[in-house]
């Protein structure tokens, strides 16, 4: 069961040829016997998962379902769920109980989907190994040793190590891409503003997404559909018309424009990660795409641009856990200023202060001019290059990280080289396009993604171009052999 499709699965199901609750057991069946290697769940939802399957059941039997109607999925616990803890990563809210579901959660249960749990993630989406949550590191399945990259690094591993069928993860600056391509999954960061922001945890406010990590493009499209859609709840939601994501899969890509990106494949990249990349694009060539050299003059910009914007959204944000709504408390306070301080520093792992203490100094009085408003200025520019690029080309490929997984502890002791790992998928965050990441080859048995990066609006032609690389290659259905 845990290395078919979303399709295939569903299928099954409503040829009845297996129930939800047993599809359920099956998978949490694997949670159980597989998640304490790689602690990629904060919460599994046992109980909440098979009452919901019975329900699912229940719709199948009466032709009440939708595509995705028994298909169990991971949410990252960065989006509420009533009733359900949600900790976003962090001792701050590890008691926390939200009174709402997010907007997403809803959808998917809407479609009687049903939950199995939530995901491990770096603090507040802050990361981009797994190694900031409060509830300790998350394992890549493909090597132990190895991140599985962040935040959404929880929910790379339950979708890699098929605990889950697929998940939910956020991308502010490459949260859903960069764990993807170091687990080997296919992973989403749609359009701004076309999956609604409500019920989840904010962490930068003009660069949060929600999205997809799967198995493969296919799946992702599946789940996008009943993800996708405006919500007057998120005043930042746009008000496109739905669509079936799942409709342009199967066009021929003959004649797609490509671009690559000269400063996305010089210094920087791993000549062994370039090498995959290389026989990738000479298999989209193959497939009838017609590739040109693209410049995109200030994405050397883009890290840190987004050093200043992040943790200055960041720091408004997270000014919200005080100590007195909710979230954790201090003991003993002797008066509201003790209370205020001891409740957020202790409340706070490193990164996350870090990011509080940028923000804070880059929005205050005297820098204000010098950084965020100088950072905004520059990420006008940088969405400028991808205008003019949309003009040539179709779509723009280049890597999703600069390296296969690296080691834990490798980059701890040294944030700037930890947040050169987005150095390829921030820009596209800064100026709110799509972003997909698919799975392309292996550096030492690591996998290894190469990103799409569309214009507005166009991720079923990400999806589309895809899911016809994967018609040609096998790498999105290999399995890490311990949990196969
Ligand atoms: N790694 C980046 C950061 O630490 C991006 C995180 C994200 O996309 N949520 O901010």
């Amino acid at each position: 069961m845990h290395t078919k499709t979303l399709a295939e699965l569903s299928s099954a199901l409503q040829k009845r040829e297996i129930s939800s609750v047993e599809l359920t057991q099956y998978f949490l069946e694997r949670i159980e016997r597989y998640d304490s290697q790689l602690n990629a769940f904060v919460t599994v939802t046992s109980e909440t998962a098979l009452s919901q399957a019975q329900s699912a059941d229940d719709r199948l039997k009466m032709g009440d379902h939708s595509a995705l109607t028994g298909i169990p999925l991971a949410h990252k616990d960065i989006f509420c769920t009533s009733g359900i803890k949600t900790t976003c990563g962090s001792k701050m809210l590890d008691n926390f109980i939200a009174p709402y579901s997010a907007t997403i959660v809803e959808k998917c249960q809407q479609a009687g989907m049903v939950m199995l749990g939530k995901t491990n993630m770096d603090e507040f989406a802050m990361g981009s190994s797994n190694e900031t949550s409060y509830y300790g590191t998350v394992k890549n399945p493909w090597d132990l040793q190895a991140v599985p990259g962040g935040s959404s690094g929880g929910s790379a591993s339950v979708v890699a190590a098929r605990i889950a069928p697929i998940a939910t993860g956020t991308d502010t600056g490459g949260s859903i891409r960069q764990p993807a391509a170091l687990c080997g999954l296919t992973g989403l960061k749609p359009t701004y503003g076309l999956v609604s922001r409500y019920g989840m945890i904010a962490f930068a406010s003009s660069l949060d997404q929600g999205g997809v990590l799967a198995n493969n493009a296919e799946d992702t499209a599946l789940l996008l559909g009943v993800m996708a859609g405006f919500d007057a709840k998120d005043s930042t939601s746009l008000d496109s018309p739905p669509k079936d994501y799942t409709a342009r899969l199967n066009d021929s890509i003959k004649g797609l424009k490509i671009g690559l990106p000269k400063e996305y494949f010089g210094e920087g990249l791993d000549p062994e990660v370039a090498k995959v990349l290389e026989a990738s694009i000479k298999t989209l060539e193959q497939q009838g795409a017609v590739c040109q050299e693209i410049s995109l003059p200030n994405m050397h910009l883009s890290v840190p641009v987004y050093y200043i914007i992040a943790p200055a959204e960041c720091s408004s944000n997270l000014s919200r856990y005080d100590g007195v709504r909710f979230g954790y408390r201090c003991d003993n306070p002797q008066d509201l200023l003790d209370m205020y301080k001891r409740s957020r520093g202790e409340g706070f792992g490193a990164e996350v202060k870090r990011r509080v203490m940028i923000g804070t100094y880059a929005l205050s009085a005297g820098y204000y001019d010098a950084y965020y408003l100088k950072a905004q200025q520059i990420r006008r520019l940088i969405s400028d290059d991808f205008k003019k690029a949309f003009e040539q080309v179709d779509v723009i490929a280049s890597p999703t990280t600069p390296t296969a997984a690296f080691n834990f502890g490798e980059k701890t002791d040294d944030p700037v080289s930890m947040y050169l790992s987005d150095i390829y998928t921030i820009a596209v965050n800064l100026a709110g396009l799509p972003g997909l990441s698919m799975s392309a080859g292996f550096v030492n048995q690591r996998p290894v993604g190469l990103q799409l990066i569309g214009n507005y609006f166009s991720e079923d032609h990400l999806l589309n171009i895809a899911h016809q690389y994967q018609q040609d290659t096998d790498w999105h259905t290999q399995m890490p052999a311990q949990f196969s």
